[in-house]
C-alpha cells in the first residue's frame, strides 16, 4: 500500500515523506493508523533525537533534498536546549535580571518605583509560553520543509532498520540509508543525593520551582550552576555554591574566573570551593549536605531547604541498542567518532552529534555537527571548526569566550600577547551605570593572529561573535584594531582590547 501511494504522488512535488503521505491520508484515518502501527517506511536519512543537533539535521537534509524523518520521545521538538536548558533558563535569568534591577538599581537612575514584588507564577508562565511557542515553531518548520516527524522512542534494530515505540501506542519500523544519533545528554547524578525534582534538584527542577527556597546550595560552579544559583538568589534565596576545584566557570581564563567570582560574590553568592559532597540525610523538610575538604579532612554538614545538582551530563544512549547497529560506545557511553570525518561512527551510514558524542555540550556546537552530517552524507564532505566555538555564561555581568586561554597557551608552549580594555573605560558602558569587567585578546606574538577572546561584561554573549568571526577568518588583533566600531557601543572596548594588544589603546 505504501509504495503505491508514493508512487502515485510525482516525485517534485515535496521533498520529505510527511508531504508526500499526509497529502492523501487525514490523520486519525484507519489507513494511517495501519501504515503508522506496520509498515515500514524507507528514508534517506533518519534522524534520532529532536534536540538542536538532530532538528537542524532534520531541516538541512530535507532542503537538500533527502527524505528525512526526525524521532523525537520527549512530545515536543527542541530537545534539553529550548524544552529544560538554553531557553527556560534564559527566560528566567533575563527576568530576575529586571527584577534585580528595578529592587536594587532604578532608584540611582531617577527612577521610582513602589511595590516592586516578584510574581514567581507569571514568571514562569512568561517561560513556558517562550518555550511553547519555540518548540511549536520546530514543528512548523518541519511541516513546511516536509520532515516526517515521528513521535516515540527509537531504537536500533539493526544499522538501516529502526523500532519506534510510539507515543500514542503501537510500534513503525524504518527503514534508513543513513542514520544520524542525536540523543543529547541528561543530567549526571551523584552517589548519595536521591533526586526528586523538589527538594533535591537537577537543572530541570530548577527551572520550575514553586517557591523561592530560603536557603539553596548549587553543586557545581560550572555555567548551569552558575546561571540557575544567580536566577534563585536575585529572587531572594541565599545560595551557596560547592565546587570541587578551587575556581569556578571551568573552562575559563583564570584570570576572568577569579573576577567573575568575585562579583558574584558581591551579589551575595556564597562559595566554597575544593569542597567535595560526601553524602546527604534529609530531616523537618530541610536537606543536610555532608562536605569535606576536596583532599580530605575537614568535613562539615551544610543545610538547605533545596540543593541543586549541577556536576555535568551524560550521554543519552540508553535503550537505543546502538552496538547492535555496530556504533561504538566509549566508557562514558559517549558514541565514538569514527576515523573518516567529525560527526562519523565506526559504521559508514550512521553519524552522531551533539552531546551525545565528544566535545562541547552547546547548542550550538550540537546545530554545526547536525549541518557538517548532513552535508557530508549529500555530497561526502561535512566542515565544524572547534577552535572556534564560543561558550557564554548568561548571569550579569555575561561572560564569554572563544578560543585558548593563557593557562592552556602556557602548556602548550606558545608565545603570546595580552591586550586587555576594561568596561569602566568604556564609554557606553560608563553611561549605561553598566561598567564591571574587561574584554581580553591574546594573540601570537611573532603573527599576531587572535588566539583566544574573553569577555566579562554586559552583552559578552553578543560581542564574542565578533571574536568568533575574526578568528573563524584568522584575523590579527591589528585587523580588528584597524576596522571601524560604532561610538559609543560597547563594542569599542573590543576594538580597544584588540589596539592594546598590539599597540596601546587610546582610552586607558
Ligand atoms: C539548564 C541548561 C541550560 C543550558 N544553556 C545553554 C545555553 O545557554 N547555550 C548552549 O549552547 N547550551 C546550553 N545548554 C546545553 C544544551 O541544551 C545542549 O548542549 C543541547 O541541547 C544539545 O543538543 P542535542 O541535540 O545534542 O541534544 P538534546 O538537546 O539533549 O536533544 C536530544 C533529544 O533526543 C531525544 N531522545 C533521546 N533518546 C531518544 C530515542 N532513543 N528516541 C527518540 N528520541 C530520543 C531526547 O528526548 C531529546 O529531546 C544548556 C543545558 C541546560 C541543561
Amino acid at each position: 500500500m505504501l509504495s503505491l501511494i508514493t508512487r502515485q504522488i510525482p516525485k517534485s512535488a515535496s521533498r520529505g515523506t510527511n508531504a508526500r503521505l499526509t497529502a492523501p491520508l487525514v490523520a486519525g484515518s484507519p489507513l494511517l493508523r495501519r501504515w503508522n502501527s506496520s509498515a515500514t517506511t524507507e528514508h534517506d536519512v533518519v534522524v534520532i533525537g529532536g534536540g538542536p543537533g538532530g532538528y537542524v539535521a532534520a531541516i538541512k537534509a530535507a532542503q537538500l533534498g533527502l527524505k528525512t524523518a526526525c524521532i523525537e520521545k520527549r512530545g515536543t521538538l527542541g530537545g534539553t536546549c529550548l524544552n529544560v536548558g538554553c531557553i527556560p533558563s534564559k527566560s528566567l535569568l533575563n527576568n530576575t535580571h529586571l527584577l534585580h534591577q528595578a529592587q536594587h538599581d532604578f532608584k540611582k537612575r531617577g527612577i521610582d518605583v513602589s511595590d516592586v514584588k516578584l510574581n514567581l507564577g507569571q514568571m514562569m508562565k512568561m517561560k513556558e509560553e517562550a518555550v511553547g511557542g519555540l518548540t511549536k515553531g520546530i514543528e512548523f518548520l518541519f511541516k513546511k520543509n516536509g520532515v516526517d516527524y515521528i513521535k516515540g522512542h527509537g531504537r536500533f534494530v539493526s544499522a538501516n532498520e529502526l523500532e519506534v515505540d510510539l507515543l500514542d501506542g503501537g510500534k513503525k519500523s524504518l527503514k534508513a540509508k543513513n542514520v544520524i544519533i542525536a540523543t543529547g545528554s541528561e543530567p549526571t547524578h551523584l552517589p548519595g543525593l536521591e533526586v526528586d525534582e523538589k527538594q533535591i534538584i537537577t537543572s530541570t527542577g530548577a527551572l520550575s520551582l514553586e517557591k523561592v527556597p530560603e536557603k539553596m546550595i548549587v553543586i557545581g560552579g560550572g555555567v548551569i550552576g552558575l546561571e540557575l544559583g544567580s536566577v534563585w538568589s536575585r529572587m531572594g534565596a541565599e545560595v551557596t555554591v560547592v565546587e570541587y576545584l578551587g575556581s569556578i566557570g571551568a573552562g575559563m581564563d583564570a584570570q576572568l574566573a577569579k573576577a567573575f567570582h568575585r562579583t558574584l560574590q558581591k551579589q551575595g553568592l556564597k562559595f566554597k570551593l575544593s569542597t567535595k559532597v560526601v553524602g546527604s540525610d534529609r530531616a523537618d523538610g530541610k536537606v543536610q549536605l555532608h562536605v569535606e575538604a576536596a583532599k580530605g579532612g575537614k568535613a562539615e554538614t551544610l543545610e538547605a531547604d533545596v540543593v541543586l545538582v549541577a556536576v555535568g551530563r551524560r550521554p543519552n544512549t540508553d535503550g537505543l541498542n546502538a552496538e547492535q547497529a555496530g556504533v561504538e560506545l566509549n566508557q562514558r557511553g559517549q558514541v565514538k567518532i569514527g576515523d573518516r570525518f567529525v560527526a562519523s561512527t565506526s559504521h559508514p551510514h550512521i553519524r552522531c552529534i551533539g552531546d551525545v558524542t565528544y566535545g562541547p555540550m552547546l547548542a550550538h556546537k550540537a546545530e554545526e555537527e547536525g549541518i557538517a552530517a548532513v552535508e557530508d552524507i549529500a555530497g561526502g564532505h561535512g566542515h565544524v571548526n572547534y577552535d572556534v566555538i564560543p561558550s557564554v555564561i548568561y548571569t550579569h555581568p555575561e561572560v564569554a569566550w572563544c578560543g585558548k586561554n593563557e593557562e592552556q597557551l602556557k602548556a602548550d608552549g606558545i608565545k603570546y600577547r595580552v591586550g586587555s580594555f576594561p568596561f569602566s573605560a568604556n564609554s557606553r558602558a560608563k553611561t549605561n551605570g553598566d561598567s564591571e569587567g574587561l574584554v581580553k585578546i591574546i594573540s601570537d606574538a611573532e603573527t599576531d593572529r587572535i588566539l583566544g577572546a574573553h569577555i566579562m561584561g554586559p552583552n559578552a554573549g553578543e560581542m564574542i561573535a565578533e571574536a568568533v568571526l575574526a578568528m573563524e577568518y584568522g584575523a590579527s588583533s591589528e585587523d580588528v584594531a584597524r576596522t571601524c566600531h560604532a561610538h559609543p557601543t560597547l563594542s569599542e572596548a573590543f576594538k580597544e582590547a584588540a589596539m592594546a594588544t598590539y599597540d596601546s589603546p587610546i582610552h586607558a
